[in-house]
């Protein structure tokens, strides 16, 4: 998984790039793609890194529908078009509608998503709840919203995905989310936790996937900023909590830039866990262990 440093650097220079027009080949989310060396190396590595995922977590296993969670940032909009490469090349075989929840942020300009999603030809559901008037309610002034937010936009997007009668709910974390998450749970929450790649939800009937797991966020800036995916900044609310996730944000890139390679390698290490040699007796039964008789 680790990725040398020359296959990241992708030429988003050129402007009059050759583009893809032979539509026939290629998914329309991909007409208008460079077809440029540095482009094609970055958007395999993702591909590759997804199905790395997929095949590991056995996240296909039981799917037949996915509902993709697409909010208007780089990784979602990144994660539909490699699911809907993959699947237009026959190797995803589940149905895919992507969904965007509105949830009445401020200036929230609702006609990009619709209008993109058409464009590519795409089956989707636009849903608005208007969480962000409950959020603001419930949260004292000058208490920070995303918390709650996130935590209805995701029950929102399970009964959306219920209602399309789909089986999961594929977001788009990545990488940096997962050690993020990680660093908080490990320096605030006491405990060793990150973000999981498959989870049950509660109540048993839907998947939640994040076939992004391996994806470095770079990357999909990249893969985005070239594809001149329509972004939607999620701050328009003026809110954005993420006090502790930017400290661990900042402390993981300092970590990288000194030296190369550690995020593939932190990552690698939440893969390969060691139980006996942590110390919770609940994982590895230590009562086990006796000597052997002399
Ligand atoms: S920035 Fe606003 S819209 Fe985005 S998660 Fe936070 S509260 Fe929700």
């Amino acid at each position: 998984m680790t990725v040398p440093a020359a296959e990241l650097t992708v030429d988003l220079s050129a402007e009059d790039e050759e583009f893809a027009a032979d539509a026939a080949g290629v998914h329309p989310v991909f007409a208008r793609a460079p077809r440029s060396v540095g482009f094609n190396k970055l958007r395999k590595r993702l591909i590759r890194q997804v199905r790395q995922a997929i095949t590991d977590f056995d996240m296909m296993k039981g799917q037949k529908r996915w509902l993709v969670g697409l909010s208007g940032g780089k990784d979602s909009y990144g994660l539909l078009a490699i699911l809907l490469d993959l699947q237009w090349r026959g190797l995803l075989p589940v149905e895919l509608v992507a969904c965007n929840l509105d949830q009445g942020q401020p200036n929230f300009p609702k006609h990009v998503l619709p209008d993109y999603l058409a464009s590519i030809g795409v089956k989707h559901r636009i849903e608005y709840r208007d969480t962000y008037s409950v959020v603001k309610e419930k949260m004292p002034t000058g208490a920070t919203y995303c918390s709650l937010c996130s935590r209805l936009r995701r029950g929102n997007l399970y009964r959306v995905a219920r209602e399309e009668g789909c089986d999961a709910l594929v977001l788009g974390h990545h990488r940096e989310d997962i050690l993020e998450t990680f660093f908080m749970n490990f320096f605030h929450g006491g405990r060793l936790s990150a973000m999981p790649a498959k989870l049950l939800n509660d109540e048993g009937d839907l998947m939640l996937l994040r076939p992004l797991a391996y994806a470095a966020e770079d990357d999909l800036a990249r893969f985005a900023a070239t594809m001149e995916f329509p972004i939607i900044p999620c701050d328009l609310c003026g809110s954005q909590d993420g006090l502790q996730r930017n400290a661990m944000k900042e402390m993981l890139a300092g970590i990288e830039a000194k030296m190369p390679g550690r995020k593939d390698a932190m990552l690698r290490a939440l893969g390969h866990v060691d139980p006996s040699h942590l110390l919770d007796p609940k994982l590895f039964d230590f009562s086990s262990l006796v000597t052997k008789d002399v």
